[in-house]
């Protein structure tokens, strides 16, 4: 039993986003190496905020 109730949403770290210097608050994965970066947009890798 869990009453987590943000299960499906990933908390990333507060960091920049590498391409345009957005604070990136929600990464959508969409690869084993790609996915989205929001609100801006830009394309990145998600190893790169794991490694944060
Ligand atoms: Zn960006």
């Amino acid at each position: 039993m869990s009453d987590d109730l943000e299960a499906g949403n990933q908390a990333w770290p507060f960091v920049n986003c590498p391409y345009c210097s957005t604070p990136i608050s929600i990464v959508t994965v969409i690869g084993p190496t790609d996915g989205i970066a929001a609100p801006c947009g830009c394309r990145v890798s998600p190893a790169f905020f794991e490694d944060v």
